[in-house]
């Protein structure tokens, strides 16, 4: 296998069995995949349920990470961690103990079934763009463009960092 690494953002989101934990946990397991180092993270954020509200708020985060993994290896392993942490898909938006999606993986445009790269609803959400924005400001997303535009087109008032979450 060649060890050439790219850059990738992955998004940890968790509602339950303590989220700050869940999401600490998620980049600990990060650092642990193979052919895989944990570069950055951002800082947890508290934000409120989108879609279906009579949930508990999230705790969400960015993970930077250079990886030999290629985009579907990395998939596998992010769902392997999700099931680990007790993940259970019950219906679309619903409450979960540890989500981790790829946001990015350098500059690759991929959509194949069940994996689409960079992941098609990064724009719309602010308790992902927030974070990712704090970890890479200069970011362009391949096919979408720059981070801060992307930013300046949506409402993020409802992602609050948060202050006490020293890691
Ligand atoms: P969401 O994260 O959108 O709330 P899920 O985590 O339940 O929803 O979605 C899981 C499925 O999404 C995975 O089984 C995976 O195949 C698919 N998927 C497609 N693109 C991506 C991506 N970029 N990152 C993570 N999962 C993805
Ligand atoms: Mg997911």
């Amino acid at each position: 296998m060649s060890d050439a690494r790219e850059t990738a953002y992955i998004a940890l989101g968790s509602n339950l069995n303590d989220p700050l934990r869940m999401v600490r946990a998620g980049f600990n397991a990060l650092a642990q995949l193979p052919n895989t180092e944990l570069i950055a993270r951002s800082l947890l954020m508290r934000s409120a349920p989108v879609g279906y509200a009579d949930q508990p708020d999230f705790v969400n985060a960015v993970a930077a990470i250079r990886t030999a993994l290629q985009p579907r290896a990395l998939l596998d392993a992010l769902l392997a961690i999700e099931r680990a942490h007790g993940r259970e898909r019950e219906f679309p938006n619903a409450p979960r103990t540890l989500d981790l999606d790829i946001l990015v993986y350098g500059e690759r445009l991929i959509d194949e079934p069940g994996l689409t790269i960079p992941h098609p609803r990064l724009h719309q959400r602010a308790f992902v763009l927030v974070p990712l924005a704090q970890l890479a400001p200069g970011l362009i997303v391949p096919g979408m463009g720059p981070i801060r535009k992307l930013l300046a087109g949506i409402d993020t008032k409802c992602v609050t960092p948060i202050a006490d979450a020293a890691l």
